[in-house]
């Protein structure tokens, strides 16, 4: 019902009872108006108003139906179609009017139908088709119907509706499934057949959903507790749909019946249970009925693929959309508004409502009113494309033949001539079907990658295969290989074994050969040989007669010199005879000086042990050297031994002496060394004594003896040949430091010890030497020494430390050293912190120098902070007894800012 009414709807068409395919002629309210042409049937077939309409429809081209039905497709004219249908009377009318007349009077030809007002007056009303009581189902179908679905199968809405008062016959129109007689089949079921009949059920599809209104309450007939369906409209198109009603697609008529027959059992439950008759609502059947149209189809197989079927298979299918909707409508009687039938006025009002404003629709339309209030119910939403929109049309208005319902019949009649008036604007609808082609596609790509799923499967089982088999000849192949190999080793083996034993048989026949041959070669030189030796023999017995003579005549010249000689010989014997009287005197002088060679040793030897015992700093003179005390010693003993010595040294010389250090003699070697030892103590002998290889020797015998006595004076004349600079790198070059390292370790005897840290000590004082000596481990034998505890040690050990620091602050002074001190990388500075303030003075001194030596350099400082050395300087700086070191010590901690933030931090003041 299209609110705003066409233009034209009124106009040449308005009247038109052929529809738009003949001429118009006069229709109007008043009944008495007739066709002109009253020979041609309206609704007889194709060729009717109704069928030329449709055929005469300009069907819009597919391309301009982008989204739906073309909206600049204004669409053809046609009229809502109006047949009417009179009911034979019923058992009860037969008695009840049996002296009456019908209130009707058809005139089927005419398409008239003449309601009886009284005795003597009829209106006359024209329909597009009259059917009389007669009038079969089939013909009722044909006329009023079949257009309509054809219509629909051709892709225009249709509507089917049926309008009249209770018990005139609406359902048995519509409705009747036939199941009884197939001749009283309905027009729902008869629809249903020719749609199914057209479709193709591959690619077309056909929907039906079955609905009852009662009270403006949409019912799902199919589901029934569904029962407040609501009605959507498309605001664009106007279409209306209900999305929630349930949709049933029909493949057959079977099942439609059974939909029918459930949807009207339904319907009966629902209304026993609101109290209520169907008559009273409206059902509505809506079949949705979705063709593709032929020749637009796209190639369902696409096999060939080749490059147009593919452009076919992705152009999308054009489909026509006609919908279907039969409305058996509720009886138009009049509802007692009292409420007296056992409705209240409220519901009796919500009853008729529909129908009501179905009626003031079809009004507003049939006069071409402004407004058609089509929101005014749901019956008139849902039925706006049906009136006034775009669907073919076709009211049957049914009337029963009593005169006691004369009023009520006349109002149907209104209805249906009013309905007449109304002009629709028929529309096809078709469209692209792009979900269909989605779908299309979306099963084509299932099944391609289906497909392709199977060709990977089958492709991976293929490898798998091939793989295997080609394990299996690998495998094969290995296995013959082997075999190959083992059964060529073996003949090989075989092979040589019959060679080793064909040649050792050679071997032997080629052994005895040989034996043979050999025997007569050997014959026939021997032969040649004897031969040879006779000639041989011959010339040499020759040569022997003749030197024979020779030798005669010489002989005879020798007797004569013989007597000569004779008399030389005499004189010879003599000579030999004073040589050896020479000798024997000589070796009594040696011996002579072996024994005052010993005698001299041990009176060195007492010398020495007397000295010893005389304790340190008792001796005056120079502390730094143990030796230097015992050539003192010697000088004060008396010019005698000294004279004694000197004496030997001239007599026996150097050379003897020093070659008595490796004498066999065990004693002897102890006496040679200690006579070499004295000899050292000389600073004038001291070159001699290196330059004839006594160092050598010295140091040689700190290797190689094993006697304490020989190590710790040895050790005494290696000190005291280091006091002169030129030898301590020869005692260095020559493993001085590591030898003496050893003696030191294996030193039972304290002196031994103080002897060997003399020598180190005088090392210690030599500028180049510094690092050799530390990397010798110098400082760390040093420092195994003390362990002793020995004071004379100690003191020795100190003098070294201080000559060693003294030298390495001199060269750090002089800018050739860098970093910490040597001998604090080497463990030396707790040990001289904590002899520092020793009791023995010497031991004391030393270390009190060594410190102020180390502490001259600031990267020394921290270690010295660290290990407690600042106690020691702030003391040295008070109370050294020398005022040199006090004023060392003093300058020094002064002066380092390292041991000004020490103090500072130790809270000294200082
Ligand atoms: P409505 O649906 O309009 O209330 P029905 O279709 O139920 O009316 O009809 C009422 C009664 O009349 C039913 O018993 C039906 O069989 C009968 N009837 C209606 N129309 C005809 C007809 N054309 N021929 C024979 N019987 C009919
Ligand atoms: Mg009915």
């Amino acid at each position: 019902m299209a609110s705003g009414g066409g233009n034209n709807r009124n106009g040449t068409h308005r009247n038109s009872l052929k529809g738009t395919t003949t001429t118009s002629t006069v229709s109007t309210d008043k009944p008495l108006s007739v066709n002109s042409n009253p020979s041609k049937p309206a609704f007889k077939n194709k060729s009717s108003p109704l069928t030329g309409a449709s055929s005469g429809l300009r069907k819009s081209s597919p391309g301009s139906l982008g989204g739906g039905a073309a909206k600049d497709d204004a669409g053809v004219p046609g009229r809502v179609r109006v047949a009417v249908r009179l009911r034979p009377r019923n058992a009860e009318e037969s008695v009840a009017d049996a002296d009456f007349a019908d209130c009707v009077e058809l005139q089927p030809e005419l398409k008239r139908l003449k309601l009886r007002k009284n005795n003597w007056d009829t209106d006359t009303y024209e329909f597009d088709e009259v059917l009389t009581e007669f009038a079969s189902q089939k013909r009722v179908y044909e006329v009023v119907a079949k257009p309509v679905v054809e219509g629909v199968l051709d892709g225009y809405n249709g509507t089917i509706m049926a309008y009249g008062q209770t018990g005139t016959g609406k359902t048995y129109t519509l409705g009747r499934l036939g199941e009884e007689d197939t001749a009283n089949r309905g027009i729902m079921v008869r629809a249903m057949e020719d749609i199914l009949a057209e479709v193709s059920p591959e690619i077309d599809s056909v929907l039906v959903s079955y609905l009852q209104l009662y009270m403006e309450s949409l019912q799902d007939l199919l589901d029934p507790t569904n029962d407040n369906i609501s009605i959507v409209e498309e605001p664009k198109s106007g279409d209306v749909s209900l999305p929630g009603a349930t949709l049933v697609e029909i493949r057959d008529q079977q099942s439609f019946l059974e939909l029918l027959r459930l949807g009207e059992a339904h319907r009966h439950a629902a209304n026993t249970k609101l109290n209520t008759e169907s008559s009273r609502s409206h059902a509505l059947l809506m079949v949705h009925v979705k063709r593709t149209v032929k020749g637009r189809e796209p190639a369902h197989s696409s096999d060939n693929g080749n490059s147009t079927s593919m452009a076919r298979s992705l152009r999308p299918p054009l489909v026509r959309k006609g919908k279907l909707v039969v409305v058996d409508l509720a009886g138009s009687e009049r509802i007692d508004k009292s409420g007296s039938d056992g409705h209240t006025r409220e519901e009796a009002k919500s009853i008729n409502l529909s129908l009501s404003a179905l009626g003031k629709c079809i009004n507003a339309l049939a006069e071409n009113s402004a407004h058609v209030p089509v929101r005014d119910s749901k019956l008139t939403r849902l039925l706006r494309d049906s009136f006034g929109g775009t669907a073919r049309t076709s009211l049957v208005i049914t009337v029963g033949p009593s005169p006691r319902h004369r009023g009520e019949t006349a109002s149907t009649i209104m209805f249906g001539q009013r309905a007449m008036k109304v002009e629709n604007m028929l529309k096809l609808k078709e469209e692209f079907d792009y979900k269909s082609l989605a779908r299309r596609l979306d099963i084509q790509l299932d099944k391609l990658i289906m497909e392709h799923e199977r060709k990977q499967k089958a492709f991976e089982v293929e490898i798998e295969r091939i793989t295997a088999e080609a394990q299996n000849r690998i495998s094969e192949a290995e296995r013959n290989y082997a075999d190959a190999v083992e059964k060529e080793r073996l003949k090989y083996q075989k092979d040589y074994m019959e060679s080793i034993k064909k040649l050792e048989e050679k071997w032997m026949m080629n052994l005895q050969n040989q034996g043979n041959e050999r025997k007569m070669v050997h014959i026939a030189e021997e032969v040649a040989e004897v031969k040879k030796l006779l000639s041989k023999e011959t010339s040499l017995r020759k040569a022997a007669e003749e030197e024979v003579d020779n030798l005669k005549s010489q002989l005879a010249q020798l007797k004569m010199s013989e007597a000569s000689a004779n008399s030389e010989i005499l004189k010879l014997r003599k000579m030999v005879e004073d040589e050896v009287c020479q000798k024997e005197k000589l070796e009594g002088e040696i011996s002579m000086l072996q024994s005052q060679l010993l005698h001299l040793s041990f009176e060195a030897d007492e010398t020495r042990k007397r000295l010893d015992r005389g304790g340190p700093g008792k001796v005056p003179g120079r502390l730094d050297s143990p030796v230097s005390q015992v050539r003192s010693q010697l000088k004060d003993s008396g010019n005698g031994e000294k004279a004694s010595v000197a004496k030997l040294f001239e007599q026996v010389g150097l050379q003897k002496i020093l070659s008595l250090l490796e004498a066999e003699d065990a004693d002897v070697r102890i006496h040679a060394v200690k006579v070499v030892a004295n000899l050292a103590a000389e600073e004038t002998n001291q070159q001699k004594i290196v330059e004839a290889g006594g160092l050598k020797s010295l140091l040689m015998l700190l290797g190689s003896s094993e006697d304490e006595t020989i190590h710790r004076v040895a050790a005494g004349a290696i000190a005291n040949l280091a006091m002169n600079e030129k030898n301590r790198e020869l005692i260095m070059s020559q493993g001085g430091i590591s030898l003496l390292s050893t003696t030191a370790s294996h030193a039972k005897d304290p002196q031994t010890l103080r002897m060997v840290a003399g020598a180190i000590g005088n090392l210690c004082g030599n500028d180049k030497l510094q690092t050799k000596l530390r990397g010798e481990g110098g400082i760390k034998a040093l420092l195994e020494i003390v362990k002793c505890g020995h004071p004379d040690v100690l003191a020795q050990v100190a003098r070294g430390i201080a000559n060693f620091a003294k030298c390495e602050s001199r060269a750090a002074t002089q800018g050739s050293k860098t970093g910490r001190s040597l001998l604090i990388e080497d463990g030396a500075l707790p040990w001289i912190v904590q002899n520092a303030n020793s009791d023995a003075s010497p031991i004391r001194r030393h270390n009190e120098l060594a410190l102020c030596h180390l502490a001259q350099h600031e990267v020394n400082a921290k270690d010295m902070i660290s290990e407690g050395a600042l106690w020691e300087l702030v003391r040295i700086s008070q109370d050294c007894p020398r005022e040199d070191i006090r004023t060392l010590a003093h300058r020094t901690l002064a002066s380092s800012p390292d041991f000004i933030a020490g103090l500072k931090r130790l809270r000294i003041n200082y």
